[in-house]
């Protein structure tokens, strides 16, 4: 085929043939004229004279048999054939130009023309005949007689080349098919070398570019998950509230892990079990959990569901489908607090187990956040409580007050202060000492604890004086409110080593919003004039303070004398301290 290619692309390849032709006639020519010149004696003479003799004529006539000149003819310095094969010419004048041109001044000529056959001497008569038209190729060349220097005249030679010129052209052909099949498989194995370097060079670029770009993806997300981990730490650790801290977690994990749904627990202040907190992303969380129905809490480190050949499914994970799951016990300070439970959504189950260690970083920054939440709700604990009887203190009293004031004030609504008071107090330290008093003081404290609920605060402001926050109640209710606080540690006993505390009174003053007043140190001071007068009239008693109108008395008027009986002053009740 690609032999077939290259023949049709060099079949006549003339110029080159006819060159190789020529070099090779005018080698023969040189050898011809060298014989003939060599076997002539008196060369000088006979082309002066144009006269051989016998012996050179045999020998010149010999030449078309033994040659491949079929024709040959001597001519003299002017141009004129003194001998030639063909005796018709002796005689003439050549007419070509090249002899006088050329051949004259030394040089050898050739030609390469077109003859008819009849025109070729020795040609087989038959092929004469019948190839009339047939062109023949003929090389004619002349090649100078020179002897010292001299030009004597010139031989010229005919030889007829067609058939070597088609030999040559096949061979030339033949040489140029091989060399343009060699070159042209050359090209082929070549390209097919390269194709092969350049497709392997594109495969191994093409997977460099693709794991360039899939590094830099994972930068890029690297970097991403850094910066939400960050922003993270910064919210939870500006978090007040665990409530507040619960709502960021479930805003920043759905971005963080968006193909895992989750829900945190927390243990509930009994410690016996985890309250469902928060969830995300669908995370469907339970209200309760025991600790002994997670496999991470139990082992107290993280298990991976799904990442084993035998696995079990926590209790807290049913109803379970198969689907692989997280779970990291939440530390604090050392402490389980809690749990993070994340689960691989439908579709994402694949790639879930890759995402553990940052789901663990979040679980740390959480399990900080919370434990942070956490110390800082007990060191506000500890200054507004009291560490006697785990009351809230007078701080936290006059920040309740104002809160609960401005919101009176602007939403409406009622308010009203309770001011108890331990009845014969020192007397009872005295006799009983201070740690039975402090018993008794806790015992108090609690009774107004249970005395008080939802919004109701019982403060301890101090030594053994109390005061109660009463929000939305009517004056009635506030008054037998009081009254039966008053009977409730009436009835409190406390026993202190082998025996039994003899029981104590307390008496109670009671002030309302906006009828005492409306800031928190009038309705205070109201309360307290009121407990003053219960202790006035007797103690162990409720007393409701003046109206405004109806207070005589001045601020810094003195208090009226504890001892003093009023005409109603309540009967003590039986068996208690101050009736002793
Ligand atoms: P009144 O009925 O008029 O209130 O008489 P009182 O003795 O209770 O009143 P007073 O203010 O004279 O005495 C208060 C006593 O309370 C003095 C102190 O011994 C006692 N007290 C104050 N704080 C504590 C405390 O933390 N623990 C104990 N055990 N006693 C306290
Ligand atoms: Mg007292
Ligand atoms: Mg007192």
């Amino acid at each position: 085929m690609v032999g077939v290619a290259a023949w049709s692309v060099f079949r006549l390849p003339t110029p080159v043939v006819d060159r190789m032709i020529e070099s090779d006639i005018r080698k023969q020519a040189q050898l011809w004229t060298r014989g003939i010149t060599m076997h002539l004696e008196h060369l000088p003479e006979i082309f002066a004279s144009g006269e051989l003799d016998e012996h050179d004529i045999e020998f010149l006539m010999l030449m078309p048999s033994t040659s491949d000149a079929y024709r040959l003819k001597l001519l003299n310095a002017e141009g004129r054939v003194i001998w030639s094969t063909r005796g018709a010419e002796l005689g003439t004048l050549t007419p070509d130009a090249p002899f006088f041109d050329v051949v004259a001044r030394g040089g050898t000529h050739y030609s390469l023309v077109e003859r008819p056959i009849t025109e070729v001497d020795g040609s087989m008569p038959a092929a004469r005949e019948g190839q009339q038209d047939d062109a023949r190729c003929i090389a004619e060349v002349y090649t100078p007689v020179i002897v010292d220097g001299q030009f004597l005249g010139a031989l010229k030679f005919y030889a007829d080349v067609s058939e070597r010129r088609q030999t040559f052209a096949t061979r030339l052909q033949l040489v140029l098919a091989a060399l343009s099949s060699f070159a042209l498989l050359t090209m082929c194995a070549t390209m097919l070398v390269i194709y092969r370097t350049n497709r392997a060079r594109f495969a191994a670029l093409q997977s460099r570019t693709a794991t360039e770009r899939s590094l830099m993806d994972e930068q890029l997300r690297l970097a991403r998950e850094v910066r939400l981990l960050g922003e993270l730490n910064e919210w939870l650790q500006s978090c007040r509230a665990l409530e507040e801290l619960f709502a960021m977690v479930s805003r920043f994990m759905e971005h963080i892990l968006p193909d895992a749904e989750g829900s945190l627990y927390v243990y509930s202040n009994s410690r016996d079990v985890l309250d469902g907190s928060a969830g995300w992303n669908g995370g469907v969380f339970k209200d309760h959990i025991h600790p002994e129905a997670c496999w991470g809490l139990r082992r107290g480190r993280s298990y991976e569901y799904g990442a084993s050949e035998v696995d079990f499914v926590c209790d807290h994970a049913e109803p379970h489908d198969g689907r692989p799951y997280f779970c990291f016990p939440i530390l604090a300070h050392g402490e389980t607090v809690g749990l993070m439970h994340l689960r691989a959504r439908a579709g994402a189950e694949a790639d879930f187990s890759t995402s553990k260690r940052l789901a663990q970083m979040c679980a740390e920054q959480i399990s900080m956040a919370i434990a942070n939440v956490r110390m800082r709700d007990q060191l506000h604990d500890q200054s507004v409580r009291d560490p006697l009887t785990g009351l809230f203190n007078r701080r936290h009293l006059t920040e309740t007050l104002r809160k609960q004031l401005l919101h009176c004030q602007t939403r409406g609504g009622r308010l009203s202060l309770i001011a108890v008071d331990v009845d014969h107090f020192k007397k009872f330290n005295d006799i009983h000492g201070h740690d039975a008093g402090d018993m008794v003081l806790r015992a108090v404290g609690a009774a107004l604890e249970q005395a008080c609920d939802r919004d109701e605060v019982a403060c301890r402001i101090g030594g053994e004086e109390f005061m109660l926050v009463l929000p939305d109640c009517t004056p009635d209710d506030v008054m037998t409110r009081a009254e039966l606080l008053r009977q409730s540690v009436e009835e409190v006993t406390v026993r202190y080593g082998e025996k039994t505390l003899p029981r104590v009174t307390i008496s109670a003053g009671v002030a309302h919003y906006p009828r005492h007043g409306t800031m928190p140190q009038d309705l205070m001071r109201a309360a307290d004039d009121a407990l003053y007068e219960a202790k006035g009239m007797g103690r162990n008693q409720v007393r409701v303070a003046q109206s405004a109108g109806a207070d005589q008395r001045e601020p810094s008027e003195p208090k009226p004398a504890k001892t003093a009986a009023p005409p109603d002053d309540p009967p003590r009740a039986e068996g208690s301290f101050a009736a002793e």
